[in-house]
């Protein structure tokens, strides 16, 4: 991977892997790439780098646009649905 790879879509960063989020307020978190590319399809949500941080809110202090780089650790947190019958229901709900 060059070093100064920079990826222009949530998509194109979390096909390498899970996406470190850190806070102006310090906290950090990771959450699952593949499955936070899913969630932002799901919600037509615009995927561009310097786009997606406007839905990512931090869990302590409540700030968005964390900064956002991508990592191989495993996630700390989760979000979304756990199964099938979630992703479902959410995309019938987001369809209103
Ligand atoms: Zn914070």
């Amino acid at each position: 991977m060059s070093a100064n790879w920079r990826p222009e879509t949530l998509m194109e960063l979390t096909s390498r892997g899970n996406v470190a989020l850190t806070c102006r307020c310090g906290h950090r978190g990771i959450l699952d790439g593949p499955k936070l590319t899913k969630y932002y399809f799901a919600h037509q949500w615009n995927g561009r780098m310097h786009m997606i941080g406007d839905h990512l809110k931090c869990s302590r202090c409540g700030a968005r646009h964390p900064r956002i780089r991508l990592t191989g650790d495993n996630p700390t947190s989760d979000f979304g649905p756990r199964d099938d019958r979630g992703w479902n229901e959410l995309r019938r709900r987001l369809r209103g």
